[in-house]
C-alpha cells in the first residue's frame, strides 16, 4: 500500500469537502426495495445490479481503491484519503459498497503476493464491480476444522480436475471468481500441506450453486458443487502445497487484522447514535426512555465500549503504541466488534418491550423491524471468517501466549 506517501493536511480537509459534496450530490434515491444492512445478504439480480452501478460510480469517480496501485484501477494516493472517503460514505448512510470479498480479502492478496499477470487481470474489474468474487473455503463438514478440508484438485495437463463440496459461499450465485482453497495432494503428513490456493473462475461446466436461506429470511449464500469442474492450470496462485500459509493471509484480510482492503463500508453503520434516537422516540409511561436512568446507565456502557472499539481502531495503526501485546488489537477486532454490535442490537430489541418481537414487514414493528433484522443478521457476522470461539482461541494462544490445550 502507499501509506508512506506524503500528504498535506489542507489538502486533507478539502478533500473531506469535495468528497462529502460529491456523496451527497450523487447518493442513490431510495430504490423502493428492501436493501441489504449487508453484503451477506444480497438475494436478487435486482439488488444485485442497484449496489453494482453505486459501486462502479464511487469507483469511476475516485473514491475507492485510492490507496490501490494506479496501474491496476487503484489511486495511487496515501491511505489517508481512503479512510477519509469512508468515513464520509458512513457518516452520509450511502448504500454499501458490495464486492467485498474482492474488495477486501482476494484484492490486497493479489496485491501482496500476486504475479503480474493477477494484478492485471482481476484487480481493475474488482473495484468496478464488474467481476464479482466469492470465496470457497468451508465445506460442508470443515468450517473451523479448515486444515481437513476434501476437495480435490488433480492436474491434468493445462487444467486442474475439481471435485466437491463448498458451503455458505457468500455471493456464490453471482460470482465470476472464487478464492478456492482445495487439496492437491491426498496424502501428505500434515494435512496443511497437501492443500492449494486458486483464483478459480466459476462460470465454467461442472460447477453449480444452490441458495441457502437465512435466519432473515433472506439470500446471500450458496452451496457450491464442482463435479469434474476443469479450471486452467494458470488459476494456481503461488506454487502447490501453499494453499495453507495464502488461506490463513486471506483470513487475517477477511477479520480486519492486515490492512490492504480497497475501502468503502461492508455493511450499513449501526451506532450508538442510532439507539440513543430510538430512545428518544420510545416512551415508557409517558416518558421517553433516554429518561430513565437505569437505560442511560445501559446506554453509556455500551458508548464505552463503542467508544475503546473506535479509538483501538485508531490505535491499531500506530505500532508504537501497540508494543505492550503486540497484535493484541488487530488479532481480536472482529471478536471485539461483532460481539459488540450482537449485544447492542439486543439492547436495542430488549427496549422495544412487547414489540420488540416484531419483524420487517409488521405495520407496527418499530422502524420497520431494522434492529430486529440487525440482530439476527449480526449472528452471521460473528461466525462468518472464524467463530467467535474461534476467535478467542487466536487471542489466547497468539496474544497471550496461553497453552493450545
Ligand atoms: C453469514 C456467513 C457467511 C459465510 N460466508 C462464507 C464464505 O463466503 N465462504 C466460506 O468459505 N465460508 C463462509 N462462511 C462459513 C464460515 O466460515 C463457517 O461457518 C465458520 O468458519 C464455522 O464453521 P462451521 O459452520 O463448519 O461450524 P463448526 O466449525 O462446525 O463449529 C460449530 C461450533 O463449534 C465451535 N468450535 C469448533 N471448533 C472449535 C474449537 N477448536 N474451539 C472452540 N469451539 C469450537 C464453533 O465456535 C461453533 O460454535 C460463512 C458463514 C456465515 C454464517
Amino acid at each position: 500500500m502507499t501509506n508512506e506517501l506524503r500528504y498535506d493536511e489542507t489538502d486533507i480537509d478539502e478533500f473531506r469537502k469535495e468528497v462529502s459534496a460529491w456523496l451527497q450530490a450523487n447518493k442513490p434515491r431510495d430504490p423502493g426495495f428492501l436493501l441489504p444492512q449487508t453484503f451477506l445478504e444480497i438475494g436478487s439480480e435486482e439488488v444485485l445490479d442497484f449496489l453494482r452501478e453505486w459501486q462502479f460510480k464511487v469507483w469511476s469517480a475516485g473514491y475507492l481503491g485510492m490507496a490501490w496501485p494506479r496501474e491496476y484501477g487503484g489511486g495511487g494516493l496515501p491511505i489517508i484519503y481512503q479512510q477519509i472517503a469512508d468515513e464520509e460514505m458512513k457518516r452520509l448512510r450511502v448504500p454499501i459498497l458490495f464486492n467485498v470479498i474482492g474488495l477486501g480479502w482476494a484484492g490486497p492478496l493479489i496485491i501482496n503476493m500476486g504475479n503480474d499477470y493477477e494484478k492485471k487481470t482481476y484487480l481493475k474489474n474488482i473495484l468496478s464491480a464488474e467481476d464479482i468474487w466469492c470465496q470457497g473455503f468451508s465445506e460442508p463438514n470443515h468450517g473451523s476444522d479448515l486444515g481437513s478440508i476434501q476437495t480435490q484438485a488433480k492436474r491434468e495437463g493445462d487444467e486442474y480436475i475439481i471435485n466437491g463440496n463448498k458451503i455458505w459461499t457468500t455471493l456464490g450465485n453471482f460470482a465470476k471468481y472464487m478464492i478456492l482453497l482445495a487439496r492437491t495432494e491426498p496424502k501428505t503428513e500434515r494435512r496443511y500441506d497437501g492443500l492449494s490456493f486458486f483464483l478459480a473462475p466459476m462460470k465454467v461446466k461442472g460447477i453449480s450453486t444452490k441458495p441457502i436461506q437465512k435466519l432473515t429470511g433472506e439470500y446471500g449464500f450458496t452451496e457450491t458443487f464442482f463435479e469434474d469442474a476443469r479450471i486452467p492450470a494458470s488459476s494456481l496462485m503461488g506454487e502447490e502445497g501453499w494453499g495453507w500459509r495464502i488461506a490463513m493471509l486471506t483470513l487475517q484480510y477477511e477479520r480486519g487484522a492486515e490492512a490492504g482492503a480497497a475501502g468503502g463500508p461492508a455493511m450499513t453503520p449501526i451506532y450508538m447514535s442510532d439507539l440513543i434516537a430510538m430512545t428518544r422516540k420510545i416512551t415508557r409511561e409517558n416518558e421517553p426512555l433516554i429518561s430513565d436512568p437505569v437505560t442511560r446507565d445501559e446506554l453509556v456502557k455500551f458508548m464505552i465500549e463503542e467508544k475503546a472499539i473506535l479509538l483501538g481502531e485508531k490505535r491499531a495503526n500506530v505500532p508504537q503504541l501497540c508494543s505492550d501485546y503486540p497484535r493484541s488489537l488487530s488479532l481480536s477486532h472482529k471478536l471485539r466488534t461483532s460481539e459488540h454490535f450482537r449485544k447492542m442490537r439486543q439492547y436495542a430489541i430488549t427496549l422495544q418491550g412487547a414489540k420488540g418481537g416484531l419483524y420487517v414487514g409488521d405495520d407496527e414493528a418499530i422502524q420497520g423491524g431494522f434492529w430486529q433484522r440487525a440482530y439476527l443478521n449480526n449472528f452471521g457476522i460473528t461466525i462468518g471468517g472464524g467463530t467467535s470461539q474461534i476467535q478467542t482461541n487466536i487471542v489466547a494462544e497468539h496474544v497471550l501466549g496461553l497453552p493450545k490445550d
